[in-house]
């Protein structure tokens, strides 16, 4: 069976003040062990962060790294330089980055490359717009990204991903997709991995991510296809981020 993942971004909130007094609630709080847990927060707050968890079983990732290697690239962040940090996880293709810094399949292929030679963990993000959900072409859209990145990393570096499916229309909007809508798309995704990876397909966690809250976990985490959350808003409030975790243990046991 696999585990369940709820995954904190903390996008560009917070000054430092912020990230270590959430991380302080974090660092304190009870978590069940079934389940994993991270956060990412912003680069300049990950050693903060990281020092303050570092007794927790709560993860840290970064919320993006770099295609390149060491050298003369002003203002990246290497993935090996995450690694270093103590950096498990990296979100790779978040859709505020496809549309805002314009990243495209090509360059998102690239920096998994680079986030899995350096050991990191990705979890790439894929979803489609409202416009394109509403001309039928939700399952188009994902599977043709995810068909992008198998042509770039192969079947060894998609095995090693974890998928987040993120409808744009559902992010930092308060609507989340409905648990039948979400499981539809995840069950797509699922399929398409069986297609290309065969058997260890099965492994792989493919979570949600879009306007996720305390109020609508328990519905999204009790469908079969779904193994967790990728949460930004609600996961700068901590309560509700352990509200969150505590029904993706509670799924396990129905
Ligand atoms: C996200 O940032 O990936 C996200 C899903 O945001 P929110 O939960 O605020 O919709």
């Amino acid at each position: 069976m696999r585990r369940k993942l709820v995954a904190g971004n903390w996008k560009a909130n917070g000054l430092m003040a912020d990230a270590r007094a959430l991380a302080q609630s974090l660092a304190s709080a009870l978590w069940h062990d079934e389940v994993d847990v991270a956060v990412f927060p912003p680069f300049v707050h990950l050693s903060a962060t990281l020092d303050t968890l570092r007794a927790s079983p709560v993860a840290v990732g970064a919320q993006d790294s770099s295609e390149f290697p060491a050298g003369a690239y002003t203002g990246e962040v290497t993935a090996e330089m995450l690694a270093d940090l103590g950096c498990g996880f990296v979100l790779i293709g978040h859709s505020e980055r496809r549309t805002l810094l314009r990243e495209d399949d090509r360059l998102i292929g690239r920096k998994l490359s680079k986030a899995l030679a350096c050991g990191l963990k990705p979890i790439l993000c894929v979803g489609e717009t409202a416009e394109e959900r509403d001309q039928s072409r939700a399952e188009e859209v994902v599977l043709g990204q995810l068909n992008s990145i198998w042509k770039h990393l192969g079947a060894d570096g998609l095995s090693r991903l974890t998928i987040a499916y993120e409808p744009v229309w559902a992010i930092g909007t308060g609507r989340s997709a409905s648990p039948q809508e979400a499981d539809e798309v995840h069950h797509w995704i699922r399929n398409w991995l069986v297609q290309r990876l065969g058997l260890p397909a099965r492994n792989l966690r493919i979570i949600y991510g879009g306007s996720v809250n305390r109020t609508n976990a328990a519905q999204l985490f009790a469908c079969k296809n779904i193994d967790g959350a990728l949460v930004g808003g609600a996961s700068l409030k901590p309560d509700e981020f352990y509200e969150i975790h505590l029904h993706a243990a509670a799924s396990r046991l129905r």
